[in-house]
């Protein structure tokens, strides 16, 4: 059974896909089975890994809208281990077309049921809303990873996000976690980045991952090129970074079971 990470934070530009794209390529790298699952609309988590949606006629929108089965949609990458589930820019409607449908908020997790004996980790890369795609996430989810900008709006950002995590919990999914919060386009040699980190470690100390995103060229330059940034340059703080956050998240996960 995988294990079902979403990457969820309703700001835009802090990190989301970035996140989801290299994590999920490091834990390929791994050699865990990974799904990357693009849960939004624009398709950036698909050209990160160098798939690009004008060329598909399908995507997850199709399978939770139409309950086609997602075995079908699923494409493979440049890189071994790593697959995704593409989205299209259909999924757009999705928000509104899934309103007046039964089970609305369970219909990715009906989809994911049906392939995760296949993968050791899915992770499903969110749009920048905490609507019902986002809900689709969070209850398909076995925990969420919050990627958060160091800026100064950060920590309030922050309080909405665990509310609307606390409402899934409440109905749609009481096993969900926090799998925790990462840091991204950290730069040491600014206070506010450090401020941010430090108040972040204060109050939420024990699900702060230790590693920290830097601020690195590479890892913005790596889409461009439709690859994850350990295929694009592997000696890059970026790149070295993101397999850090795997292997902490792997080896938390030890420590827990
Ligand atoms: P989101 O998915 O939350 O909207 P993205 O992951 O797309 O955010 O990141 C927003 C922009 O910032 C993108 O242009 C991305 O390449 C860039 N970016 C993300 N993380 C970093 C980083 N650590 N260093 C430099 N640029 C980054
Ligand atoms: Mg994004």
């Amino acid at each position: 059974m995988a294990k079902i990470i979403c990457i969820a934070n309703q700001k835009g530009g802090v990190g989301k896909t970035t996140t989801a794209v290299n994590l999920a390529a490091s834990l390929a790298a791994a050699e865990k089975q990974t799904l990357l699952v693009d849960m939004d609309p624009q398709g950036n988590a698909g050209s990160g890994v160098g798939v690009d949606k004008a060329g598909l006629e399908e995507s997850v929108y199709d399978a939770i809208i139409n309950d086609v089965d997602p075995s079908g949609l699923i494409v493979g990458t440049d890189l071994a281990h790593l697959d995704l589930l593409p989205s299209t820019t259909d999924l757009a409607g999705a928000e509104l077309e899934l309103v007046s449908m039964p089970e609305r908020e369970r219909r990715l997790k009906a989809a994911l049921a049906r392939l995760s004996q296949r993968y050791d980790y899915i992770i499903i890369d969110c749009p920048p809303s905490l609507g019902l795609l986002t809900v689709n996430a969070m209850t398909a989810a076995d925990s969420v990873l919050i990627p958060l900008q160091c800026e100064y709006y950060a920590m309030e950002g922050l309080s909405q996000i665990i509310k609307t995590i606390k409402l899934v919990q409440k109905g749609l999914n009481p096993g969900l976690a926090i799998e925790g919060i990462v840091l991204t386009m950290y730069d040491g040699r600014n206070n506010l980045s450090r401020q941010v980190s430090e108040e972040i470690r204060g109050h939420f100390a024990d699900i702060a991952f230790q590693t920290v995103i830097p601020r690195n060229v590479r890892l913005s330059e790596a889409p461009s090129h439709g690859r994850p940034v350990i295929l694009y340059d592997i000696t890059s703080r970026g790149a070295v970074s993101y397999m850090e956050l795997a292997r902490e998240l792997m080896t938390r996960e030890v420590r827990r079971g």
